[in-house]
């Protein structure tokens, strides 16, 4: 996808972030805008748009992005307590980055929905 692509840039190194996690094929970093004590978001090096094109296009890939997912969640100490892991996926979702991400929410209580 390249240049068009924020998640590709970062994955680029052109436009900074705070990585927490790296792995050959996934990488993890805190979201710019946090909306829970713990936010980071988990994405897959190659470009796919959403979680639907990725699941079906490279099933293993998206089973790495759950495995860094739920290490990351580990890491930050949020296995005791509990976290949410969302895919916003399309328009009716508020999907505004199309470079698929899990969303790992940690850190307090998240009530029954968090958009
Ligand atoms: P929504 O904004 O409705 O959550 P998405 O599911 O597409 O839509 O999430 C995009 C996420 O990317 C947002 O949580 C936003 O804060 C985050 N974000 C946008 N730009 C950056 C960036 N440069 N670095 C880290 N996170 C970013």
């Amino acid at each position: 996808m390249g240049t068009d692509c924020l998640f590709c840039r970062i994955v680029a190194g052109e436009i900074p972030a705070t990585i927490v996690r790296e792995t050959a094929t996934t990488l993890a970093f805190r979201d710019i805008d946090p909306k829970a004590p713990t936010h980071v978001l988990v994405i897959p090096k190659e470009h796919y748009a959403d979680v639907a094109t990725l699941a079906q296009g490279d099933p293993g890939l998206a089973g790495e992005v759950l495995a860094t997912a739920a290490t990351v969640a580990e890491d930050e100490g949020l296995l005791a307590d509990g976290f949410r892991l969302m895919f916003n996926t399309g328009a009716y979702a508020g999907q505004e980055v199309f470079h698929v991400h899990a969303h790992v929410f940690g850190g307090a209580p998240l009530g029954p929905m968090l958009c």
